[in-house]
């Protein structure tokens, strides 16, 4: 169906978009493409799928462009350089237009089928997220499952206990879920654990994680340690108060020191001028380690107005008429 909107000539809104980040995964598309579409053309709902290219050096967006053809449902999103998983989702999310959005991999990892059963229990329990949660890493290399265990483990001490282990970014967000989303802006989200974080209402699907089933895969270890270290920096200014407590130390162990030094000097065991080259080199240590504590905290403080997170969402408010909606302090 058609509608003029304004100036402008629309599709029909779509009730389900599917986002799909894709790097140089030209090997997968055809696989994806068939076993993705069966599930969808099922559902008997409006869908589109959002193919976001990021950067790709390989054929992903001309295929993507030739299965366009006998495939209307099919966007191509095209990024002009590879800015990253995270990116290539935050493009997707921001150009989808479904009321629910799926994201998933290209590699068949993450079962289509399993996107029936999100929209089923999103739809008859009112939730804004459903996880995909794998129930077997089994087809995971040892090294991969060891380094995501760490990961999730240190995430949940993070984020706190709504973070479920072993959720992905595998997962279907409401429209309300996705425009909060929007409102953040961060420089690098991390939505595995943003998502959590807002505190929408929640459910959870099980599902086997399979083999990659074309090419390699676009994650290896430096941008498994690039995720890691966004993930903690745009969460905690923890490691910037480690600052404040070396100085203090630091400050602590130059008293100690200080006296150490005095001792020697008074006991008349030492050479000439060394103890106030001793004592000023330990008193400017001091000042510096606690300066810098200082300015982590000033920084820390930059930092998350910068991030501008809303300091609450509001999921219902009892008074008529009143809506919901984020709020700053
Ligand atoms: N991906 C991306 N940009 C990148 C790296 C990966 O869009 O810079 C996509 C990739 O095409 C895939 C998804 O992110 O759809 C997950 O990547 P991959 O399967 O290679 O990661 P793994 O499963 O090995 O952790
Ligand atoms: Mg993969």
């Amino acid at each position: 169906m058609r509608h003029f909107d304004g100036y402008r000539v629309r599709m029909a809104v779509p009730r389900l978009s599917i986002v799909i980040p894709m790097y140089n995964e030209e090997a997968v598309l055809p696989l994806l493409v068939s076993r993705l579409r069966p599930v969808l053309d099922g559902l008997g709902q409006a869908y589109e799928v959002v193919a976001v290219d990021d950067g790709s050096r390989d054929a992903t967006a001309a295929i993507v462009t030739l299965l366009r053809a006998k495939w209307p449902e099919l966007r191509l999103v095209r990024l002009r350089r590879n800015g990253g998983h995270q990116a290539a989702l935050t493009a997707g999310l921001h150009r989808s237009r479904g009321d629910y959005v799926v994201t998933i991999d290209a590699d068949l990892q993450d079962p289509p089928e399993t996107i029936t059963e999100m929209l089923h229990l999103a739809q008859t329990q009112e939730l804004d997220i459903v996880y995909g949660v794998r129930g077997d890493r089994a087809s995971d290399t040892l090294f991969k499952r060891g380094t995501a265990n760490l990961y999730y483990r240190l995430m949940r001490h993070i984020v706190g206990n709504r973070m479920p282990l072993g959720a992905g970014d595998f997962r279907l967000l409401s429209r309300a879920m996705v425009d909060a989303l929007r409102e953040l802006p961060e420089q690098a989200p991390v939505y595995r654990l943003l998502v959590p974080w807002l505190g929408f209402p929640s459910g959870q699907v099980l599902y086997t994680r399979e083999k990659r089933a074309a090419g390699t895969s676009k994650y290896p270890l430096g941008k498994m340690i690039n995720l890691t270290v966004d993930s903690i920096i745009s969460f905690t200014a923890a490691p910037l108060r480690l600052g404040i407590w070396l100085g203090a130390f630091g400050a602590l162990a130059c008293v100690v020191a200080a006296a150490k030094v005095l001792v020697a000097y008074f006991q008349g065991t030492v050479v000439p001028g060394w103890t106030s080259l001793s004592l000023v080199v330990l008193f400017l240590g001091a000042c510096q380690l606690i300066c810098l504590g200082l300015l982590g905290e000033y920084v820390g403080r930059i930092y998350r107005g910068v991030q501008a997170r809303p300091a609450y969402y509001v999921g219902e408010d009892s008074l008529a008429g009143a809506d919901s909606g984020a709020g700053h302090t």
